[in-house]
Order: structure tokens, then C-alpha cells, then sequence
């Protein structure tokens, strides 16, 4: 999360940019920059950033989007409008996914609440990232629209968490023991019939478990133990 960049182009109220912040801080994010803002600082900043003051305080200033974002390795630009002639367009969740995915400073750049994103500043990005909306009530509150690209973001990275240690997951032969062994129980205990697909059933059932935990196997193979115990 550290190394993406929101970038606010010619924010005219402050209100908006203490309420970026904020929306930043809650995410996980912390690397603001202010593209020619209108009123910056600004008391109304600091009191919508409540206790994001600090994401506010180390938000650098820039003269152009060209020299905020001179650094990174892509740049995904916001627009609320279709544009006729744009970079290629992508969902805001696939933006979020590949921004994840690059473990080097990326900026999401957002356009003025009057006049959006100029096409110069539209075309010194690489993608236009829309927020699906309501047609004709599609333009976000600009600090609104910062949050859905934290979420965004948020949810991507958790989703590229390293997965469960290989020790603690069940293996082929630790899940074929467990067959083996429910077929003994539904065997002695009469409830097999000649062709029922019992073990085509159960096969089906855990193959839906993603990760099935060797854990969870001994505990569901010691019930079977103790029941064909009695
Ligand atoms: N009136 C402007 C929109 C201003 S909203 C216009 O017509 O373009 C301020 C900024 O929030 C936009 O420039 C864009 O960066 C972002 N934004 C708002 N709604 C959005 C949406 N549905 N999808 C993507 N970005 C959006």
C-alpha cells in the first residue's frame, strides 16, 4: 500500500482534500499529492481529515500532473464521463488488481469536482478507470470516489495474502484416509447400499473445500474412529 500514490489535480475545496485523506488513512494509505490546489493548506482540510491530519501534513504540492507522477511505473487516470478518445479503459476492480500487483509506485489520478480531468492530464496516464454508476447521476463526490479506489485497493492486496503454510493443509493420502474410512463406517453400520454413489457423493462434497486442513481431517477421522468403536 505504501507505494500507491493518490494524486488530486486542481482541487477547489479543501473540504475535499481532508476528506481524501481521511478516506486514504482508513485504507491503509498514505501518499497524497495536490495537483495546483485551489486553497491549500486550509483549515477545512484539516477538519474533515480528522485523525488522517498526518497523511494531510506530509501531502506534498506539485505544479503539474507530469512532474507528480514522474517517478512511477503507471498511472491510472479517474474519470466519471466516457471519453470519446481515451487510454484503454478498465473497471475500477481489475485497476485495483494489477496496481496491487506491482510492488513499485503506481498513482491513481483524480480530475477538479467542476471540470474533471483535462486530456493532457488524461493522456499522461495509461489507463482510464471508471467507478460504475447510475447513468446520469455517475460523478462521485471527489473524496467519495478516493474511497471506492482505497477499498479497491484494500481488498485486492488482502486477496494477494500468501496462502495457508503447505504443513497445515491436508494432503491426497490424508483425505483418501478419511474415504477409507467413512466407507468402513457407512459399511459396518449398514448404511452402504449396493449401488448407492455414496463414495461418488462425499468425493464431491470435500472436492468443494478449497483447503481442506490435515487438522480438520484427524478431527472428522476420530469421530468415525470412536462411532465404529461402539
Ligand atoms: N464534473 C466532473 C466530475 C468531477 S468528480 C466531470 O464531469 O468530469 C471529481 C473526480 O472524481 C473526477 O474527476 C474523477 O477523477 C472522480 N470520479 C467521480 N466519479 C467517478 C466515477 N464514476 N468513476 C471514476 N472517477 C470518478
Amino acid at each position: 500500500m505504501a507505494a500507491i500514490r493518490i494524486v488530486l489535480c486542481r482541487p477547489s475545496h479543501p473540504g475535499n482534500i481532508g476528506a481524501a485523506a481521511r478516506a486514504m488513512k482508513t485504507m491503509g494509505l498514505s501518499d497524497l499529492r495536490l495537483v495546483a490546489p485551489e486553497r491549500f493548506p486550509a483549515p477545512q482540510a484539516e477538519w474533515m481529515a480528522t485523525h488522517a491530519a498526518d497523511v494531510l501534513a506530509s501531502a506534498r504540492v506539485h505544479g503539474t500532473l507530469q512532474e507528480a507522477i514522474a517517478d512511477c511505473v503507471a498511472a491510472f487516470a479517474l474519470s466519471a464521463r466516457p471519453r470519446e478518445w481515451s487510454p484503454q479503459v478498465l473497471p475500477v476492480r481489475e485497476a485495483a488488481v494489477r496496481a496491487a500487483a506491482l510492488a513499485a509506485p503506481v498513482a491513481f489520478v483524480f480530475g477538479s469536482e467542476s471540470a474533471g480531468l483535462t486530456n493532457e492530464e488524461l493522456f499522461a496516464c495509461q489507463s482510464l478507470v471508471h467507478i460504475p454508476a447510475e447513468p446520469g447521476a455517475s460523478s462521485l463526490n471527489l473524496a467519495q470516489a478516493v474511497q471506492v479506489v482505497a477499498y479497491e485497493l484494500r481488498m485486492a492486496r488482502d486477496a494477494s495474502v500468501p496462502a495457508m503454510r503447505a504443513e497445515m493443509l491436508a494432503t491426497v493420502q490424508d483425505i483418501e484416509g478419511l474415504y477409507g474410512h467413512l466407507e468402513e463406517a457407512a459399511r459396518s453400520s449398514g448404511f452402504l447400499v449396493p449401488g448407492s454413489r455414496l463414495r461418488e457423493r462425499w468425493r464431491r462434497l470435500f472436492s468443494r473445500v478449497p483447503a481442506l486442513e490435515r487438522e480438520e481431517v484427524n478431527i472428522l477421522r476420530g469421530l468415525l474412529k470412536a462411532l465404529l468403536k461402539k
